[in-house]
């Protein structure tokens, strides 16, 4: 498959890494140290139309392809993974109630995600359904001309800022995993109750929350994929936007790893021990080579994933694939960018600390390492 970036793609590029560099990078460390959302940056963001790149044009997005979207989310995470973030879940969410959701409900929220005016977080999470995504106990249960929701998310990211919770809900019991659908629940709704989950290890500028819904009512027009086994809008709907972006948790990975790489190779050009050049230091060297490669396996499996969607021929097994080599890359490859700063890569004076709590979180969301190896090995071996 061909890689090579058309004109546009590499000025969208560019344009992306100049605001990172120019606008975003000095700012990082301060949502880390204040535990704040970068809501200067995502003011910036929208002004500029990157919240709506992969949209349609119909709604006021930009109609680009995910191969375009993520060039510019990498370029953000190499400085700043919690305002690549932004960019990230704000092309999750809209574009699962762009792909699912009715007509009436799209036209109705569509532009406003787009200009920022509303924000949607995910609640499919729940304390004793992680992995198993499926035994979730959270229920929709049809009451007059709506429906009552009854359940605990926990882990939802933006819950205690989103204006929207897309909320995983079982409407059908008794038919398993395909009664579950997905049914937008408005913030200032009675009966809902969001706790932020404090002590985050890394990325402090999006926070994480548990949300309690007790006969919580929605109206039936805010169903976005009905559970039920025999409704053309199902959960495997939803399933297939996760797939589809799964692999973008690889790319912002992918893009921290390179932050981490350039900022390692500009200090070993000018840190000198032993009267030389760590960047002339022969096993150094090597352990920069081995980063490369690594980082360049990476970047081919994860546009290659994205191409793969842009092209109508979406494959979960690479996207899962991509997203593993990625995300356990950028752990490794941070790690030792950091041991190469020796003892001021410990401190939070640089950003390798951040970075490396940071990255953390790519192996687990988004579905785990572990949970992806499953999907992979079940590819190899079908059952
Ligand atoms: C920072 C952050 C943000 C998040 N944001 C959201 C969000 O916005 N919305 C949302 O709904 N959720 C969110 N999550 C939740 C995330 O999707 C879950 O944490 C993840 O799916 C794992 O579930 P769990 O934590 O319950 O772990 P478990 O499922 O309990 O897993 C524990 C361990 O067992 C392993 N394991 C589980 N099953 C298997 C298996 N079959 N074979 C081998 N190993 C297995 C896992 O890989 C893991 O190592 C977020 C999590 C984090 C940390």
């Amino acid at each position: 498959m061909e890689l090579e970036l058309t004109p546009q793609q590499v000025e969208l590029r560019d344009a992306a890494r100049k605001l990172a560099n120019e606008v975003f990078k000095d700012k990082a460390a301060r949502w880390d140290r204040n535990e704040e959302y970068p809501e200067e940056n995502k003011k910036l963001l929208c002004e500029l139309g990157y919240l709506g790149l992969s949209i349609d044009e119909a709604y006021g997005g930009s109609g680009l392809g995910l191969v375009d979207t993520y060039l510019v989310i990498e370029e953000i995470a190499k400085v700043d993974l919690a305002t690549a973030l932004i960019v990230h879940e704000q092309n999750v969410s809209p574009r699962i109630v762009a792909t699912c959701a009715p007509e009436a409900l799209r036209s109705a929220l569509m532009p406003k995600f787009i200009s920022g005016e509303l924000e949607c977080s995910i609640a499919w999470t729940e304390p004793e359904a992680g992995s198993d995504g499926a035994a979730i106990t959270t229920t929709a249960t049809a009451d007059g001309d709506g429906y009552l929701v009854n359940g605990q998310k926990v882990f939802t990211t933006y819950g205690d800022r989103a204006d929207l919770h897309l909320v995983y809900a079982r409407f059908e019991p008794s038919k398993g995993a395909k009664g579950v659908g997905t049914l937008l629940v408005r913030k200032d709704s009675p009966g809902l109750r969001v706790h932020k989950i404090p002590h985050k290890m890394g990325v402090r500028g999006a926070s994480e929350n548990e949300l309690f819904f007790d006969n919580v009512r929605v109206p039936a027009d805010h169903v976005v994929t009905h559970g039920s086994a025999d409704s053309s809008r199902g959960f495997v709907q939803t399933l297939q936007v996760y797939n589809a972006t799964r692999v973008g948790m690889g790319v912002m990975a992918l893009g921290v790893a390179e932050g981490a790489f350039e900022l390692a190779r500009d200090y070993m050009l000018v840190r000198k021990q032993f009267g030389q050049r760590l960047a002339d230091m022969q096993g150094l060297r090597w352990m920069m080579a081995d980063m490369w490669i690594q980082i360049e396996a990476a970047r081919s499996l994860c546009y290659r994933a994205l191409a793969a969607v842009d092209a109508g021929r979406a494959d979960p097994c690479l996207s899962s694939v991509a997203k593993v080599q990625a995300t356990e890359m950028a752990q490794q490859v941070v790690l030792n960018c950091q041991q190469m700063f020796g003892g001021y890569g410990y401190f939070g004076l640089l950003p390798l600390e951040r970075m490396l709590r940071d990255v953390r979180m790519l192996t687990i969301t988004g579905g785990t390492t572990q949970t992806q190896k499953n999907a992979i090995a079940n590819h190899i071996f079908p059952r």
